[in-house]
């Protein structure tokens, strides 16, 4: 089943992914100049490397120059020639050296395991070059294009550009892949678990929040993506067609303009506290939460306490080697051992606000129990902050919802948590991806169980995880009763439009006929069956 993983509508003509090159079934004999051709055929792969990594931003330009060395690496260099030597023709060689490498990173643990796609896309286009082949990885037919892919490495993904790739479409990668994160800070809409087979040059409508692609879209349907485009252009207040309101905000990680949303649901602070070897003192703190308040004047800010540990390493909060981090000290439980950094946090945060005369909401992460929110709410109150939220991404959170909301004003969702907890599926493992599916059926019940507490509490509950953007589910949360949903800014526009297009009636029957379907497939289906093609 295709679904959307980043929303927008784009049309264009396909443009596919160079695949990797495969070695002819007979291995000929080596020629003389092998060795050479096989070490130049490296070198020039890591001179295309160092290319990329030349226009690509920060965290992606790391990753390519990392890769640049391996290529260049003396002793993957010297196996070629010794393979060479025994008679191995220079495509084979790298193909066979780089394969024991890509053996020893696979089996060295997770994080070095992370490095064999990048060890196969030295591999691929060393290959490619010593076999004349097209290069693998993003085309240049030089006009924009929709790009066709089975799945994107993240060294394609890091160089996709909004100005060329109108949109992507790939077979595999779910809603929490790389392709998802990165299309939908980028604003390119995409599609995935697209299994027909398209050509190059064939012009295709992709819907990123209704998760379709037209093949050659007839003129009605192309009108009808323009309408929906101009829909989506619109601004103003998250409401349903009928006026109910959810409020649309923005997750931020610093001092991030976000002009078109109705303030902030979540500042992740950590950003302050990782890559350094002590805390930042209140001064430096201060200075940072006023540049975060100031332009948020008049509009809701969330800002989360520091949430260290597991996925957000900060050796100096979290407690040496855990055997299972994100089921360790973290979160919120982090300021069992350093009450400081907590204390900290929360006189800087007050300093902030009297500062601007902005007051933000304040939340704590990752919390099990009502007594650890009433204890949050005190140390929060204590400072002088007088709006109290938690976060709820635990399951035992979710179904004490109704006690956890006696002790504070709000709370939030934090469904890439929640997911990960109530699935028992590591967030980071793509291999889990259909777990951690926010259309799951249990996700989606402790959702319901949490939205109805806050009803009955009379106090408001949003979603901020990645669920919050997906503009299909945004009508199922509308309905379920959640007043807010905060996401990746490029975003907003989608969600806004998906919920205009429903009354708040017709949001409560999304969600009813979802809450009542089986499997993540089916919620989806029927979620879609109530919304109006388009
Ligand atoms: C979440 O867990 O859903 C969340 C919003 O917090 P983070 O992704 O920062 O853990
Ligand atoms: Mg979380």
């Amino acid at each position: 089943m295709t679904i959307g993983i980043s929303p927008g509508v784009a049309t264009g003509p396909v443009a596919r992914l160079g695949l990797p090159p495969q070695l002819p079934a007979e291995t000929p004999e080596p020629g003389q100049d092998d060795a050479d051709r096989a070490t130049a055929a490296l070198e020039d792969t890591a001179l295309e490397l160092e290319r990329r990594a030349s226009y690509a931003n920060d965290d992606a330009a790391e990753v390519l120059t990392a890769s640049a060395m391996m290529a260049r690496d003396p002793a993957l260099a010297a196996s070629v020639r010794d393979l060479v030597g025994q008679g191995v023709p220079a495509a084979w060689a790298v193909d066979r050296a780089i394969g024991t490498y890509r053996e020893m990173l696979a089996s060295a643990g997770p994080y070095l395991a992370e490095r064999v796609t990048d060890l196969d896309d030295i591999r691929d286009r060393a290959v490619a070059h010593l076999l004349g082949l097209p290069m693998p990885g993003l085309p240049t037919p030089g006009h924009p294009y929709v790009l066709v892919a089975v799945e994107l490495a993240p060294a394609d993904t890091a160089l996709l550009d909004p100005a060329v790739v109108l949109a992507v479409v790939t077979e595999r990668g779910g809603p929490t892949s790389h392709t998802a994160i990165l299309a939908k800070s980028l604003g390119i809409p995409a599609v995935s678990g697209f299994t027909e087979s398209l050509v190059d040059g064939q012009v295709v409508l992709v819907d990123g929040a209704k998760g379709r692609v037209v093949v050659d879209p007839s003129a009605a349907e192309l009108a009808a993506a323009r309408g929906r485009a101009a829909r989506v252009a619109t601004t103003g207040p998250g409401r349903t067609a009928d006026g109910h309101p959810v409020a649309l905000l923005a997750n931020i990680g610093g001092p991030d303009p976000v002009p078109d949303a109705e303030g902030v649901g979540l500042f992740r602070t950590e950003f302050l506290f990782l890559d350094r070897s002590q805390a930042p003192t209140v001064e430096e703190q201060r200075a940072v939460y006023r540049s975060v308040l100031e332009p948020l004047a008049g509009r809701r800010i969330i800002v989360r306490t520091l949430d260290a540990g597991a996925d957000k390493p900060v050796p100096y909060a979290t407690f040496g080697q855990e055997a299972n981090p994100a089921l360790g000290v973290r979160g919120l439980r982090t300021s069992w051992r350093h009450p400081e950094l907590l204390h900290d946090q929360l006189a800087a945060l007050a300093l902030a606000a009297s500062d601007t005369g902005v007051e933000p909401w304040v939340m704590a992460p990752m919390v099990a129990t009502a007594a650890e929110a009433a204890d949050f709410a005190a140390t929060a109150r204590s400072h002088g902050l007088a709006r109290v939220g938690v976060m709820i991404e635990i399951p035992a959170a979710a179904l004490r919802a109704a006690a956890i909301l006696s002790e504070v004003d709000f709370v939030s969702l934090g469904t890439n948590d929640l997911s990960q907890y109530t699935f028992a599926a590591d967030r980071e493992e793509s291999a889990l991806a259909d777990l951690l599916d926010p259309w799951q059926p249990a996700l989606l019940d402790l959702v319901a169980l949490v939205a109805e507490a806050a009803r009955a509490a009379g106090k408001p509950a949003g979603v901020c995880g990645e669920a919050a953007g997906d503009p299909l589910l945004a009508p199922v949360f509308a309905g379920l009763g959640i007043s807010s949903l905060s996401m990746a800014r490029t975003v907003i526009p989608e969600v806004r439009a998906s919920l205009a297009e429903h009354t708040l009636d017709d949001c409560r029957e999304i969600a009813a006929a979802v809450l009542a379907a089986d499997t993540p497939a089916d919620a989806r289906r029927a979620a879609s069956a109530c919304v109006e093609v388009g």
